[in-house]
C-alpha cells in the first residue's frame, strides 16, 4: 500500500511540475488563445482545450442576431453545413452558452464557443468559462483557503507547508535564471529566516508597539562596568 501511495504521489509531483514549469509547443492557428490556455490549465486539460481550439479553427461562424449586449452565432463544421450549433454570447457578463452543453458537462469551452471568440477577436477565454478545478493554481488556492482554519491545527500546518513549498519552488524557478535575481532572492530569504528566528526566540520583537522588558544597555565607564537603567 505504501508503495502504491508513494507511486501515486510521485506521479502527482511530476504532473504538477510539467504543468507549472514546462511550456508546450503551440500548434494551432490561434497562438494567443492557445498560449493563454497553456498558462491557465493543467497540462492534461490544456490538451483537451487544444483539441477544441483545433476544431474551432475548422469552423464556419456567422453572426445571426445582435440584441443589445447579446450576440447569437450559428456555427457549423467545414464540409457539414447541415448541422448548426447556436451560441449565445453575453458581452456584458462575459458569458457564452452553446446548445451542445459541452461546458456544462465537461467544464471546458466547446469548439463552437471558441469559434465565436475567434470571430470576435477575443484572445483569452472569459473568466466565467474557466473552471477553477482545471487550473494550475487549483491546489495552491485550495490550500491557501485552509491556512487559517482554527478547528484543525494539523491541517493548517500541512496547508501552510504546502503553500510555502509551492511559492518557494516558484521563487527558485524565477530567481535562478540570472545572478542579480539570485542574489536578491537569497538575501530576502536569509533576512526573512533570520528575522523569524529572532521573533521565535523573543516573540515581543515582532511587535514594536507592545510594551516589553529588554535587557538593560551596558555602557563603559571609568574604572568599572556598570549598567544604565
Ligand atoms: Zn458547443
Amino acid at each position: 500500500m505504501e508503495t502504491v501511495v508513494s507511486h501515486y504521489r510521485n506521479n502527482e509531483r511530476v504532473t504538477e511540475f510539467n504543468s507549472k514549469y514546462t511550456d508546450p509547443v503551440l500548434v494551432t492557428s490561434l497562438p494567443a488563445l492557445e498560449d493563454f490556455t497553456a498558462k491557465t490549465f493543467t497540462r492534461n486539460m490544456f490538451r483537451e482545450v487544444r483539441k477544441e481550439t483545433e476544431g474551432a479553427c475548422a469552423m464556419n461562424t456567422e453572426l445571426i442576431i445582435q440584441d443589445g449586449g447579446k450576440l447569437y452565432f450559428k456555427c457549423n463544421i467545414f464540409g457539414v453545413p447541415e448541422i448548426d450549433h447556436v451560441v449565445e454570447f453575453d458581452r456584458v457578463r462575459g458569458m457564452l452558452r452553446c446548445k451542445c452543453l459541452w461546458f456544462e458537462n465537461r467544464g471546458i469551452p466547446c469548439m463552437h464557443i471558441i469559434a465565436c471568440l475567434k470571430h470576435q477577436h477575443v484572445e483569452v477565454i472569459p473568466e466565467r468559462l474557466v473552471c477553477k478545478r482545471w487550473t494550475k493554481n487549483a491546489k495552491s488556492d485550495f490550500m491557501k483557503s485552509n491556512v487559517d482554519d482554527p478547528s484543525d491545527s494539523d491541517k493548517v500546518l500541512k496547508c501552510r507547508l504546502g503553500v510555502l513549498g509551492a511559492e518557494c519552488s516558484r521563487l527558485m524557478d524565477v530567481a535562478c535564471k540570472n545572478s542579480i535575481d539570485f542574489v536578491e532572492a537569497i538575501n530576502v530569504v536569509v533576512n526573512t529566516i533570520t528575522k523569524l528566528q529572532k521573533q521565535g526566540e523573543n516573540p515581543c520583537n515582532g511587535n514594536l508597539d507592545d510594551d516589553y522588558v529588554v535587557d538593560p544597555l551596558v555602557v563603559k565607564s571609568k574604572g568599572a562596568w556598570c549598567t544604565k537603567l
